[in-house]
């Protein structure tokens, strides 16, 4: 992060525009919305400047900036400015006075001379109260008009009036008998509901006494468990339930093959507890997750269970929720996109083909007791596809057991590790290879491994691009 945004309370504090041109009139608009004093020095000033000084809204000195720069700049010094914007187009005054703001503590903008700036404005959406800033840290300013555009266009116009109505009812609100968590769910019921919606469009509302009355009787004041699939990486292949789940949430308990990425999607101020279990490593033993899940919900607590993929393949989301079953705490389920189908499709492998594959099957090579238990004889069926989950340690005997039990061992294979990620590898080649490729190309957990025609696909179907090396593949292993 190059900055850190802020907001400042600057309401009656001195503040200094220098130039008199229409750019600087922008900036004294903006300075006089936040309420400043402001002081305007120029040789000359537009009308609309002139105008607002007539009007006793700032002051203005009449001065040649650059001819007695240093006599003023000098005065800027003994001065007690807070915030001083340079909107002159002359690089000297902008570097004396960026060096005054810097020895002084004063925050100085030099417009478009991003050099001369110890802060910089954002793009701003104004809904005041509520004010969304946008900033590309100066990078693309373009970029960030444009996403301010687009929030332009989604934001009511009134919104603000919401945000007031909500200041005017927070301390009776604050009276309630509600625990911190039901108080935070007031307030989520409130700008959800009709009256939020009635206020936006300026249609009448009831009084406050009466409104709060009605939301806090819609307030749910029991906790619930969301089993949420947060799928298999990619953060946009979250569903639009999972996303508002996690940003409702007040707790989140997530594994390991939740990304980053949509870690960062989470409410701010929720708790988010990982209980990560990495292979043959639980960090969290189940059973104590499933009690913290009810004990959570207990207190009155959203809590979501988000888990990498779907909850009820091979996720043990069943677990859980029998413990919310027989504790009596209310229960949801959220599908995600399961990691074979996310990895197909973001390595161009369909699972099912007309010519190749009438079936696929997902299957784990990571059984509770063993893999001898696995139903051999079905699984080396011709025409199917094998999509397997946590397979790189027992990939030998799945592949020896494969073919002893008739797939061919050159059926091809593909190996997806990190699918759907910026970080996603595909590794094809035969099915009498699977351990030498996961070997030789150091594949690491988490990996999918699908087995089948369909695998030599992702030849021609390949289509996301990412910066890691290309699919590895070698001509002899290009199916017959
Ligand atoms: N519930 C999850 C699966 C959990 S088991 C789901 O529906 O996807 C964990 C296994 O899923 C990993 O060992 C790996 O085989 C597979 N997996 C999960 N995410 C993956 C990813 N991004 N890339 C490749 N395989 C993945």
């Amino acid at each position: 992060m190059q900055y850190l945004p802020i907001n400042i309370d600057i309401k009656n504090k001195p503040t200094l525009v220098l130039g008199g041109g229409s750019v600087a009139y922008r900036k004294i608009k903006m300075l006089l919305k936040a309420g400043t004093q402001i002081t305007c020095i120029s040789l000359s000033f537009e009308p609309p400047i002139e105008t607002l000084a007539q009007q006793q809204k700032l002051h203005l000195i009449r001065a040649d900036l650059l001819a007695e720069s240093v006599h003023y700049l000098t005065a800027l010094y003994l001065s007690d400015f807070r915030l001083i914007i340079s909107a002159t187009d002359n690089d000297e005054i902008g570097a004396r006075v960026f060096q005054i703001g810097e020895e002084n503590q004063i925050l100085v903008n030099t417009v478009d001379e991003k050099k001369w700036c110890n802060y910089i404005t954002p793009a701003m959406v104004d809904r005041d109260p509520i004010m969304v800033a946008i900033s590309s840290a100066g990078s693309a300013p373009v970029l960030a008009r444009n996403i301010r555009e687009k929030i332009e266009q989604v934001l009511p116009k009134n919104l603000g009036r919401l945000a007031e109505k909500a200041q005017s009812l927070r301390h009776k609100v604050n009276q309630l008998p509600l625990s911190f968590t039901l108080k935070k769910r007031f307030w989520e019921r409130f700008f959800s509901s009709s009256h939020a919606t009635d206020l936006i469009n300026s249609r009448a509302v009831p009084d406050d006494d009466k409104l709060i009355d009605d939301i806090h009787n819609q307030v749910d004041k029991g906790g619930e468990v969301l089993l949420v699939g947060a799928g298999p990486g990619d953060p946009e292949l979250l569903t639009i339930k999972a996303l508002r789940a996690i940003q409702e949430a007040d707790i989140v308990l997530h594994d390991r093959l939740v990304s980053n990425d949509i870690l960062e999607l989470i409410r701010r101020d929720a708790e988010i507890i990982s209980v990560g279990k990495t292979q043959g490593f639980h960090s969290v033993p189940q059973d104590e997750i499933n009690s913290l899940l009810v004990k959570y919900a207990l207190q009155g607590n959203k809590v979501v269970r988000l888990k990498g993929g779907d909850p009820f393949v091979f996720g043990r989301g069943g677990e859980e929720l029998a413990q919310c079953q027989s504790a009596g705490v209310k229960f949801s389920i959220i599908p995600g996109i399961t990691a074979a189908v996310g990895c197909a499709a973001y390595a161009g492998i369909p699972l099912t083909h007309r010519d190749h594959a009438q079936n696929v099957l997902f299957v784990t090579a990571h059984c509770k007791n063993s893999i001898d238990v696995l139903d051999w004889p079905a699984l080396a069926r011709k025409r199917q596809t094998l999509a397997v989950y946590m397979g790189l340690m027992k990939s030998a005997v799945l592949s020896k057991e494969l073919i002893n039990h008739g797939r061919k061992a050159c059926t091809p294979v593909a190996i997806i590790e990190n699918g759907t990620t910026q970080q996603q590898r595909v590794i094809r080649g035969q099915l009498s290879q699977l351990t030498e490729l996961i070997n030789k190309h150091k594949v690491k957990s988490p990996a999918l491994i699908i087995i089948g025609e369909v695998a030599a696909l992702n030849e021609n179907l390949a289509w996301f691009i990412n910066d890691h090396p290309k699919i590895t593949t070698t001509n002899q292993l290009k199916i017959a």
